[in-house]
């Protein structure tokens, strides 16, 4: 489904992505963990485009993808994307940001949008919320909403930077339970997260990274419990 090879990206002088080789297969969950600063957005967001790489290859879906082809947008249309501050569109309601993209990008009537937009909020446990305000929801009611606002384009992979960190503790178990339901319906995806017990339980692979390489990778009870390299170790007496 995604295959990295040798990916690299920099920032002015600092090299952030170093050698990246990662591949996530269909219906893979792979979690991604490593201390402030190792290039875990960077690597989330050059597999949404949102950074360019400097070099590699990134292949989704069999099509390998660079800035230069028309195929981009076609392509980010696949990934869809979740970020700890939500980003919601404030001036619409709930059902509006979830229908925007499938209209504006994708050309769907609005009828059809607000139908399937519907039912996505219904999924999330925000069918009453259809027409109120960003502003008059809880952090976890919003992070549904974005969610749902991801999902009715319709992807073929997930990826999440941190959606839950923001929120207050009580409401982190209820979008950890909506991003396992996904994954229990087969969604492919790959999520940044400090929730280790999420790792444990959904997560099919945990990959270390530590300054921008990727150290190891195991299945969660492996890399948690025997981990193989020093500073894997190190990491995990660190947080756990
Ligand atoms: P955190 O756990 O704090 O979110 P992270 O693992 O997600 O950290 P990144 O955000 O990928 O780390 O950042 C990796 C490095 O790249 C950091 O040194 C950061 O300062 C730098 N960096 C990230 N984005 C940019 C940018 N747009 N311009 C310059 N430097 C950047
Ligand atoms: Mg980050």
């Amino acid at each position: 489904m995604i295959r990295v090879e040798k990916l690299n990206k920099s920032f002015g002088d600092l090299h952030v992505l170093k050698d990246i080789d990662m591949t996530v297969n269909e219906s893979d969950v792979v979690v991604l963990v490593g201390a402030s600063g190792s290039g875990k957005s960077t690597l989330l967001r050059c597999l949404n485009f949102l950074e360019i790489k400097n070099s590699g290859t990134i292949t989704i879906e069999s099509e390998r993808v660079e800035k230069e082809t028309h195929n981009l947008n076609k392509i980010r249309e696949k990934v869809g994307m979740v970020f700890q501050h939500f980003n919601l569109f404030p001036h619409k309601t709930v059902l509006g940001n979830v229908t925007e993209a499938p209209i504006q990008v994708k050309g769907l009537s609005r009828q059809q949008a607000e139908k399937e937009g519907k039912e996505l909020l219904d999924k999330v446990g925000l069918g009453d919320k259809y027409n109120v305000y960003p502003s008059t929801l809880s952090g976890g009611q919003k992070q549904r909403v974005a969610i749902a606002r991801a999902l009715a384009m319709k992807p073929d992979v997930m990826l999440f930077d941190e959606p839950t960190s923001a929120l207050d503790p009580e409401l982190v178990g209820e979008v950890l339970a909506t991003m396992k339901e996904l994954a229990v319906e087969g969604m492919t995806m790959v999520v940044v997260t400090h929730e280790m017990g999420f790792a444990r339980e959904v997560g099919d692979w945990v990959v270390y990274m530590h300054d921008g390489k990727i150290v190891e990778t195991g299945n969660p009870s492996d890399l948690f419990d025997r981990p193989q390299e020093e500073r894997t170790k190190a990491f995990l007496s660190s947080i756990l």
